[in-house]
């Protein structure tokens, strides 16, 4: 049997699937409760054909793959109590919740220390944390945004304001009147997919869509970036 793998990409999706050729005359598509997505091909179907049929199923294709996920085992919930792992910058660090009459979060070797007068509340760890992560992301991505913004001067646009925010489904978005948008989390992500995100939206300065000549300029400033994407959707789950 011939089997190849390929992949589509579908706004900000990349679908990959198995194609396998066998003795049939219709594409059959299906997705596995793992999440694969096979193709059934006659043996002289066109690579191009099944792209193209494979795009045109790629809601319903990412519908299906999302009702599988909620059966995936995820990371446990958060309790915001020493011990507990915390990532920043896409390194785990370790919390460490002490004593102290000055609320304070500190970041020191492979720690994070949560100085709180209140070390039993883990609603006050979790909200000095928070304010933390907040914090941080304004700089880093602000420093960030500054560093790519440097491949797209040349397109005589201003450089974008920067808003963070709770995305839910996403990592960022750019408004039209181009502001851009990062999702609080991706502090957690290290710089190379935090440079990822906002390459991507810069992008979107000069094509709105997600054609060929979008992903053409993605690639001439970032051509590893499928890797990065990649990494990122692993890692922050
Ligand atoms: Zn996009």
């Amino acid at each position: 049997m011939n089997v190849t793998t390929r992949t589509i990409n579908y706004g900000d999706e990349i679908i990959a699937f198995e194609v396998n050729f066998l003795e049939r005359k219709t594409l059959d598509i299906s997705v596995h409760p793992n999440q694969q997505v096979i193709v059934k091909a006659p043996i002289d179907a066109l690579v191009e054909e099944i792209d193209q049929r494979v795009k045109k199923h790629a809601r319903w294709i990412l519908k299906q793959q999302q009702y599988f996920s909620q059966f995936e085992p995820r990371t446990p919930p958060r309790k915001y109590i020493s011990g507990e792992t915390h990532l920043y910058l896409g390194r785990q660090y370790r919390l460490k919740v002490e004593i102290n009459s000055q609320p304070s979060v500190k970041l020191r070797g492979c720690y994070i220390y949560v100085q709180t007068p209140q070390p039993h509340c883990t609603e006050t760890t979790q909200q000095l944390l928070e304010n933390w992560y907040l914090e941080r992301a304004q700089a880093k991505f602000n420093e960030r945004l500054d560093f790519c913004f440097v491949n797209f001067k040349r397109f005589g646009q201003e450089r974008p304001n920067l808003q963070i925010r709770h995305l839910s489904k996403r990592w960022g978005s750019l408004t039209a009147n181009g502001t851009i948008i990062l999702n609080r989390d991706l502090i957690r992500a290290s710089s190379r997919g935090i440079d990822y995100v906002i390459t991507h939206e810069l992008c979107h300065l000069k094509h709105p869509d997600h054609s060929c000549a979008f992903y053409d300029l993605l690639i001439s400033i970032m051509p590893d970036w499928e890797k990065r994407k990649l990494t990122l959707e692993q890692m922050l789950v």
